[in-house]
This record gives structure tokens, sequence and C-alpha cells, in this order.
């Protein structure tokens, strides 16, 4: 459930009416709702109730500042998996012992950058980058705590782009190379282990591969502790897939993937971390968009937006679904008209929906995309020098910018001539 609904013949962000945003913003743009990210959020909370846990938000789905501070003020944890990502979790308030480090390239800068500045945990995923943290967190006079990523090579069923959990995958190390990866991290200077990590791939639909990696956690987590380890910690990844479409889709809830978790895990005495971004952003954010030209094609009319490609790359990227829908509410029953929906960018790939039967729309009119609260705007380019898209935030009946559209004149100074040409 999100708080886009129509209410009077028009689309509304919460208590504000969209059309009277892209007024004012222009369009395109992303529009967040915060009662949206605090219910997602909730969801995590109930779900993991009577467990020691902490749920650690994916800053990559969605990192704007107000974004981040709207679920660090609920108390959320935050994964990061860049030196970027950790300085905007910490600039919107969120202590370093909430702020949990992941990713497969993390470079010694980024490793001081966070051991200086606190964190929680290092989700190590490779010997070699052991033993750089383990140098530069003694170098820093500090100690690491760290989890290492295990790959437990299940099938995540998911799109092969973001399928993270087999063994052919670059990510974490094979789950039967952990029990010696673990004496050789018990045994260096400066780092300390923690616990266990994995994350075996996003926008799953299905609770059953969890579940297979899960069961593999729990055997770890005992053998482990036989060789002498203190595994408090098991850091569950994230993924939870959420609906694209309104129809006929029904990926599994927070609360039975919860439920799961327990039933799993619940008697190893460990606090439970879990990494879930798309489902907490997902669909708290629209797209909105206006009509540019309806141009009628051979055999089809394409519908001419002013979003796209650079803007929201999911379509052209992993031939994702979003639901576009008319900011202007149809009649009950209006008839569909079957549209292409395309962006003007000079890519073929810059479509976003093919033979798309909607209610007819015409030049001027506001659309908005669906679901585009997580990797939407954080993949955004200026690809075709086509200005970063803004990014807009409602709370009940107000809304701010939370990050404005650059001008020209601010994309032509980003570059520089040198004086010898
Ligand atoms: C991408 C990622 C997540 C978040 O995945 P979602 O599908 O957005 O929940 C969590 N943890 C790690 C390590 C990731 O790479």
């Amino acid at each position: 459930m999100d708080h886009f609904v129509y209410r009077g013949g028009t689309l509304h962000a919460e208590d504000v009416p969209v059309a009277d945003i892209a007024a004012t913003v222009g369009t395109p743009f992303y529009l967040y709702s915060r009662a949206t990210l605090e219910r997602h959020y909730g969801l995590f909370e109930e779900a993991l109730a009577g467990t020691d846990h902490l749920i650690c938000y994916a800053v990559k789905a969605n990192s704007n500042l107000a974004v981040l501070k709207v679920l660090g003020d609920l108390g959320a944890g935050m994964d990061v998996v860049s030196a970027g990502e950790y300085l905007r979790a910490k600039a919107a308030g969120v202590p370093g012992e909430r702020i949990v480090f992941s990713g497969v390239g993390k470079t010694r800068e980024e490793m001081r950058i966070a051991l200086s500045g606190g964190v929680r945990q290092f989700n190590v995923e490779s010997e070699p980058e052991l033993l750089a943290l383990s140098e530069v967190a003694a170098g820093l006079g500090r100690t690491a705590q760290i989890a290492i990523r295990v790959n437990p090579d299940v099938d995540a069923k998911t799109h092969e782009k973001i399928a993270t959990g087999k063994k052919e995958n670059k990510f974490g190390i094979p789950i039967d190379r952990a029990r010696a990866i673990y004496a050789e991290a018990a045994a260096l200077p400066a780092i300390e282990v923690v616990g266990i990590d994995v994350h075996i791939g996003s926008q799953l639909t299905e609770l059953e591969p969890f579940r297979q990696a899960y069961l593999k956690v729990r055997d770890l987590t005992w053998a482990l502790r036989q060789d002498g380890h203190r595994i408090g910690r098991l850091d569950l990844g994230g993924g939870l897939g959420i609906p694209y479409t309104r129809a006929n889709e029904a990926p599994p809830l927070p609360l039975d993937y919860g439920a799961m978790v327990k039933q799993v895990l619940g008697d190893l005495g460990c606090e439970i971390e879990i990494e879930p971004g798309r489902l907490i952003a997902g669909n708290a954010g629209l797209l909105v968009s206006g009509v540019i030209y309806v141009k009628s094609g051979e055999g089809r009319d394409f519908l001419i937006l002013d979003a796209a490609m650079n803007d929201l790359i999911r379509p052209a990227m992993y031939g994702a679904h979003h639901d576009i829908v008319p900011v202007t509410e149809p009649e009950p029953g209006a008839p569909q008209h079957v549209y292409d929906i395309v962006g003007p960018v000079c890519e073929t790939g810059d479509t976003f929906a093919r033979g798309r039967p909607m209610p007819p729309v015409a030049a001027g009119d506001l659309v908005a995309f669906r679901s585009a609260g997580a990797y939407g705007a954080v993949m955004a380019s200026e690809y075709n020098t086509r200005p970063l898209v803004p990014e807009v935030l409602v709370s009940g009946d107000h809304f701010a910018v939370i990050r404005p559209r650059p001008t020209f004149d601010d994309i032509l100074a980003r570059d520089t001539i040198p004086p010898w040409l």
C-alpha cells in the first residue's frame, strides 16, 4: 500500500495534488511520500519484533539525504557500499554504530574514512580485502568489526543482473571456504569477527531461496562457534521484492519473511540485521512526467514523454515494467488506447513500454510512473545533457524539493576547456 491515490479526480501524493507540484517544479521529477517510507520501514520493525535486530536500509536504492533522514529518525541503520554513501548516511544524522559497510571492492581510502568516522561493521567479501582492512585498521590504531559475506550458492530466481548468491557471481566467498577464512580473520591484527553476512540478490519474489540461504548460514554459525568464533550477529541482506504491477503479483510480505527468519535462525541467540532497500523506497516514489507529443506511427502510436532512460533506466537496463498512469483520473470504464511509451533520447532503448494499453492522453498531460522510488533517481544521469532529474518529498499537505534541477549554466560550468585549446 502507498499514499499515491486519486482524490477528486486527480492523483495525490498524501494530501498534495501531484499536478500542483508539477506546476511548481516542472517535469520530469521524482516524488516521494514520507508516510509510505515510514510505513514500509514499520513493516520490517513489525516483522522482526521480539528478536534483537537492526534494520539497515540499503542506501543505494535511494540515497537522497532527506530520505535517509526520514528513515534514520525512525532508528534505522544504513547499509552503504561506498564512501560517498557512508558520508551521506552520516550527513543525514545516522551514527556510525548503525552503519554497515558492504561492497565487493572497498578501497583502503574508503576503509579509512569509515573507520575514522565510526562504523558498525564491515561486510568483507574476499581475503585480499580482509588483509587490506587489517592493515588499514592497525595503521589507524582501531579495530574493525567484521562479518564475512558468504556466497551460499543458491538460485535467487530473479533477474540475472541482480542475482548475487550463485557461486559464479562475483560476491562473497564460497561458503565451503568460510571456516578457513574465519580462522585467518581471527588471527589478524585489528580485526574482530562479529558475525556472518549473506545477500543473495534483489527483487526476490519467493521466500524459498532466502530460506535455503539462511539454513546454510545456520549450519555455518554452529560450525564457526565450534571453531571458537563469537558469532553474535547475522546480516541477512536485503532483496525482498515488490509488486511492480497492480495486477496478480504478490511477493512475500515482510511479516512472512520475518516469521521465516525467526523460524530458521531464532534459536541461535544472534542479533539479526537486514538490509532492505527496494521494499522500503520502491513503492514510496513516482516519476512524474509530461507528455510532449503523441505521434502516430506505422501501426502504432508513440507517447513521447519528457522523461527518458537517463532519468529512469530500469526498463532499458532490466526490461523492467513500471505501471504508467495518467495524473488526471480516467473515467471509470474509459476506453484504453495502446501506446509505445518512449523518451526523447536518441536510442531505441529509450522505450519505457511497448504496446501498453492506457486511457488516452494528449500532449501537455501529466503521467506518473509507479514504483519508481528505488533504483530510479540514484541511477539517473545527464546523458544527452538532460539536467539531472529533481526530487521532491511530500509529507502530509506540504512538499519540498529535496534535490533541485540543475540549470544549464550549472551543467556547463562543470566542464572546463583547458587554456591550451
Ligand atoms: C543491493 C543490496 C541490498 C538491497 O537490496 P534490495 O533488493 O534493494 O532490498 C542489500 N544489501 C546488499 C549488500 C546489496 O548489495
